[in-house]
């Protein structure tokens, strides 16, 4: 690399404002309310101090996505008060810390690994907050709900005491040429509107990243996940 090679502690400022920017303005052309579309700034990778840095300028919510790393950042940041996601694959072994130390989960895409994390979630901490996540690609490779299977599935999810289900995720497939970015995106929307009741209102649609915001926010997300955008890319090999 010859300019900007990526380091683990750049300052994220300016990136945060950009997207920040990019959000506001694509609620406008999307004719959304201001301030409809909640960033959630995912610091998989990340320092404390990055982090540290956004918490200063105003960011509350961040997405974690690999354990052992966001534990110890949680730990290390518990006097910040910050509202932490996990967003990463639920291996069933590993429901317990998740349940103790998070906010939210996006990431729940099999009803067992709902049924642990409800056992888990300790008595002194209000319910956790659920997304469900969706397959919106098709692919039997990838986690998620099959759209078809979720209806059936939604009263064991709500029965759940300690959990509060709040909404559905998805992560599309790679885009392939020809592929239009909006279409997983209308899919877990019309999905989300078609599920929902007065008892389930499905409010948080958790859907785009660094690449596809504007599409998801054109599609009604009311929460984005973004990492790159903010930070720089990652590296995984430190
Ligand atoms: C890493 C990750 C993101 C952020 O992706 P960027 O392309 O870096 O913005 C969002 N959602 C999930 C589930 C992720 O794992």
């Amino acid at each position: 690399m010859t300019n900007n090679p990526p380091s683990h502690d750049q300052d994220p400022t300016q990136g945060y404002r950009g997207v920040l920017q990019r959000i506001r303005e694509a609620e406008a052309a999307c004719g959304r309310e201001t301030g409809s579309v909640e960033l959630l700034a995912v610091s998989k990778t990340r320092s404390a101090q990055e982090i540290r840095t956004l918490a200063e300028l105003g960011q509350v919510q961040f997405g974690e996505n690999y354990l052992q790393e966001a534990l110890g950042k949680i730990e290390e940041l518990q006097a910040l008060k910050l509202c932490w996601h996990f967003i990463g694959r639920i291996q069933s072994n590993k429901t317990r810390p998740i349940a103790e130390h998070f906010d939210w989960v996006h990431s729940v895409a099999s009803l067992k690994h709902a049924t642990r994390l409800n056992e888990q979630r300790p008595e002194t901490r209000t319910p956790l907050n659920v997304c469900l996540q969706v397959n919106t690609s098709g692919e039997a490779s990838k986690d998620g709900h099959e759209p078809e299977a979720l209806e059936e599935l939604l009263p064991a999810y709500q029965a759940l005491e300690n959990l509060r289900i709040r909404g559905l995720m998805t992560i599309p497939a790679p885009l392939r040429p020809g592929d239009d970015p909006r279409q997983p995106f209308q899919q877990l929307s019309a999905l989300r509107d078609r599920l929902s009741t007065r008892s389930l209102p499905l409010e948080t649609l958790s859907m785009g990243m660094s690449d596809d915001l504007e599409a998801a926010v054109c599609e009604g997300a009311t929460m984005v996940r973004i990492g790159t955008a903010i930070f720089g890319p990652r590296q995984y090999n430190k």
